[in-house]
């Protein structure tokens, strides 16, 4: 499969890791939105959000069990915002669900 982020989960293609466990991934986006941005990708491929479903959605739980530790190890102290980008009206631009997480400075109020 042609998948960047597996690519990256595999190494073919470098990283700057954030954390790594056996289910998740997280490494700093190479086109930075926020003086903090990191994407945390499940190392099992799933498409989107429009995938996740009963048989996966333990992954995604424990993305979310460690995304407030990632945050806070990379440096964010005053909040943050989750974001995961699904389909062509939401610009998703690479098909591996992902979930950004954006802080370390007073972020836009409007999300679209
Ligand atoms: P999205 O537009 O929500 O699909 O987000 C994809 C993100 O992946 C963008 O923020 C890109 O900057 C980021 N990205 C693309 N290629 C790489 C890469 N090789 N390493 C790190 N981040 C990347
Ligand atoms: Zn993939």
């Amino acid at each position: 499969m042609d998948c960047l982020f597996c690519a990256i989960i595999e190494g073919t293609i470098p990283s700057k890791k954030a954390y790594e466990d056996d289910k998740m991934l997280a490494f700093y986006d190479i086109n930075p939105q926020a003086p903090v941005h990191i994407l945390v990708i499940p190392k099992k491929h799933i498409a989107s959000v429009d995938e996740v479903n009963s048989e996966n959605s333990d992954i995604i739980a424990a993305i979310f069990e460690k995304i407030p530790e990632i945050a806070k190890t990379a440096g964010i102290t005053n909040g943050y915002r989750v974001v995961s980008n699904c389909g062509d009206d939401a610009c998703q631009t690479v098909k591996h669900l992902h979930f950004h997480i954006l802080g370390g400075k007073p972020l836009a109020g409007e999300m679209a």
